[in-house]
């Protein structure tokens, strides 16, 4: 399993600054407290003391490194950062201006560690130490000299040295084409280079079964590119170190590689971090940014108490496995074929990495878009299918209201056609009525006459006669009592056609209404003695009782009479003793208002409302007399009467207590 992670030598690392971000602040709000004592206790100081110029790539990179660590660690910590730039500069009045300088600058500073980057920083401090920096614990990095920590000096001192792991880069060129055939190694007749190479030949050794090893040494710029470009196929270059050639032309590193890079045409492996980025595939590489971090951690851990001299000395550890994908992916060269936790760079940002933000965005929208649409889709859908049913619903109900429309119109028109035959019916009735009335009334008429007429003859000339003679006597009187049953009867049944008579032409609407304006107490005064005459043969009295000057009304005089009639008739009729009262007021609405009450027999609750019914007749038992048979008519008549004036009459009626009757009729206006 191969991890990578991913370096961006112009872009920081993304993650990193984050995390150092938030462990700044974290730092920042745990350090309060410190910071508030600050002002008693004075902040840490580090002194970085590189051997080169900023400018240089390898020294930029401790520097980073350096600082980086420091705050993360110490947030409050002040770092002073000194270039020395003795690749340029390496006299010794240089260095001379250097210390003096320095003196200037520290001597009244008191620093709690000084790292210094590469040989010339470390041989500086050693030497001023105790002048310029108060014998502060030297922690250094990129140290070429392993004879170092056997300085007599070598006191209060921790730090890294700088080892190529030579044979790192060569397993690594190996992995990435196991099929190399070929490695050409590049090196310079500098001290240096012969040191490199002297190391170098004891390293390799090892690879002597596997690769031809062939040195490229001694030679000019010119013909060092002329070898390199006409390398053969399953071969490869190792930079070792080029910095003047065989003609005495100096060289950067970065100009160096640039003209071995232009030339070249297979892999270049190296063994330094500066190179990567610039032309190499890569290799285990000296890191100048670990070389830092590292130094860095030794300084905290010596600030903190740790007794430098007690920490071993650190060889290659800072050595990473580090490559250039562009590089790689120019020779054909596959990631997963790189060894564990190698650095890789220039790695292509995928499409997903780059706008992973932007994606999950849209992805997200089209997700919620998706369930909207699916919603709606499945609301439509149901609504389209409520709406089909209603459709068919409404269809269905349309035939129901279509067929029950005709089954109403066939109705409407049978009842029609039945109303128009009632009608016929109703005239034809009238018509018989009253032709069949009339032509009764005129022969009952003369019937009566002439009936009356025999019983009076026949009492005033025959019975006379007759006296003496018993039994003739006795059938002249039983002669004379049926005449006068016929008389009855006969006046029975004129009554009885006379109301068949106004029945119908009240309803038919064929009675003549001869309206007059009218007092009504001198209507009622007239017709007492009439009425006088229902109690002359009983026991029972009338009493009327009749407000004064009472408002005048519109009415055909006969047609009151007659429900006056009417209701004191019956009176008389269901009254056995006591008393009947006509009365005559005023409502309180203002209408006339007559009663007629009685203390007879009265009417069954029940049947109360129906006696105003044509023909209805309360059931009467076997005691009720001869007279008390009418014809059901009277009642009717009297309120279609009373209602044709608009007014009222209504019935209250307690059985064997007695009844009242009362009408109303409008004033006139
Ligand atoms: P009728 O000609 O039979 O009297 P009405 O229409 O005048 O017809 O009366 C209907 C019925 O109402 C009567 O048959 C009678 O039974 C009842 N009725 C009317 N007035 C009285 C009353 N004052 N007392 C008791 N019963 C009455």
């Amino acid at each position: 399993m191969v991890n990578f992670s991913t370096t961006q030598k112009i872009q920081p690392d993304f993650k990193r600054i984050v995390a150092f971000g938030i462990l700044t602040a974290v730092l920042f709000v745990f350090s309060i407290p410190n910071s508030l004592e600050g002002h008693a206790q004075d902040p840490r100081r580090v002194l970085v003391l590189n051997s080169y110029n900023y400018s240089f790539q390898w020294t930029a990179s401790i520097t980073r490194g350096i600082e980086e660590t420091l705050l993360e660690a110490d947030p409050s910590i002040k770092i002073m950062v000194e270039f020395m730039d003795t690749k340029s500069h390496v006299t010794p009045e240089y260095y001379k201006n250097l210390e003096e300088q320095f003196h200037i600058k520290y001597s009244h500073v008191k620093f709690d560690a000084v790292i210094t980057s590469d040989d010339n920083a470390v041989n500086f401090a050693l030497k001023y130490r105790d002048d310029l920096f108060k014998g502060a614990p030297i922690i250094f990095c990129g140290v070429n000299n392993h004879n170092l920590p056997a300085n007599s000096n070598f006191t209060n001192m921790a730090g890294i040295l700088e080892a190529p792991d030579i044979a790192g880069s060569f397993n690594a060129a190996l992995r990435l084409d196991p099929n190399l055939k070929t490695i050409y190694i590049v090196t310079d007749e500098t001290t240096t280079g012969k040191s490199v190479r002297a190391d170098a030949e004891r390293i390799i050794i090892q690879f002597k079964d596997r690769v031809r090893l062939v040195w490229l040494q001694g030679l000019s710029m010119e013909e060092l590119q002329d070898k390199l470009a006409s390398l053969p196929k399953q071969s490869a270059v190792m930079l070792m170190t080029f910095t003047r050639d065989r003609l005495g032309q100096a060289f950067s590193y970065n100009e160096a590689l640039g003209h071995i890079c232009t030339a070249c045409t297979r892999p270049v492996y190296g063994l330094f971090d500066f190179y990567l980025g610039n032309g190499i595939v890569g290799g285990m590489l000296i890191s100048g940014k670990y070389q830092g971090i590292m130094a860095a951690e030794l300084a905290i851990r010596v600030m903190d108490g740790e007794n430098p001299d007690t920490i071993p000395v650190i060889l290659q550890k800072s050595n990473r496995y580090m490559f250039d994908f562009t590089e790689m992916d120019r020779f054909g060269y596959a990631l997963n074929k790189l060894p564990s936790e190698s650095i890789v760079i220039n790695i292509p940002e995928s499409v997903y990495t780059r706008y992973k933000f932007e994606i999950a965005g849209v992805t997200g929208l089209i997700l919620f878009l998706s369930i909207i649409i699916i919603t709606l889709i499945t609301n439509n859908r149901a609504r389209r299918r409520a709406e089909s049913e209603l459709e068919e619903l409404n269809r269905d109900q349309e035939t129901l209201i279509d067929q029950r429309t005709e089954e109403l119109t066939q109705r409407s028109q049978e009842l029609e056609i039945a109303n128009y035959e009632l009608k016929k019916l109703g005239e034809l009735k009238t018509a018989v009525l009253n032709t069949v009335s009339h032509d009764l009334r005129t022969p009952l008429t003369s019937v009566l006459g002439f009936c009356k007429i025999i019983d009076r003859d026949f009492k005033r000339f025959f019975l006379p006669l007759c006296r003496g003679a018993e039994e003739l006597e006795g059938m002249g009187r039983r002669i004379s009592s049926n005449l006068s049953i016929i008389e009855n009867e006969g006046e029975r049944l004129t009554r009885l056609i006379n109301d068949f008579l106004d029945l119908s032409k009240i309803e038919s609407g064929n009675i003549a209404w001869n309206n007059v304006s009218l007092d009504p107490a001198e209507l009622i005064t007239q017709c007492v003695p009439v009425l006088e005459g229902y109690f002359s043969d009983s026991g029972v009295s009338l009493k009327i009782d009749i407000k004064t000057d009472l408002p005048k009304i519109v009415a055909d005089p006969d047609r009151l009479l007659q429900v006056l009639n009417n209701l004191v008739g019956n009176a008389a009729k269901f009254t056995d003793e006591g008393k009947v009262t006509v009365t005559a007021d005023t409502t309180e609405g203002g209408w006339l208002r007559i009663e007629v009450s009685d203390t007879g027999v009265g009417i069954p609750t029940d049947e109360v409302d129906r006696i105003f019914e044509k023909f209805y007749q309360v059931c009467q038992d076997e005691s009720a007399t001869e007279i008390s048979r009418g014809s059901g008519m009277g009642l009717a008549i009297s309120k279609r009467i009373v209602e044709h004036y608009g007014g009222q009459i209504t019935a209250n009626s307690t059985p064997g207590q007695g009844s009242s009757f009362i009408f109303t009729i409008p004033f006139a206006k």
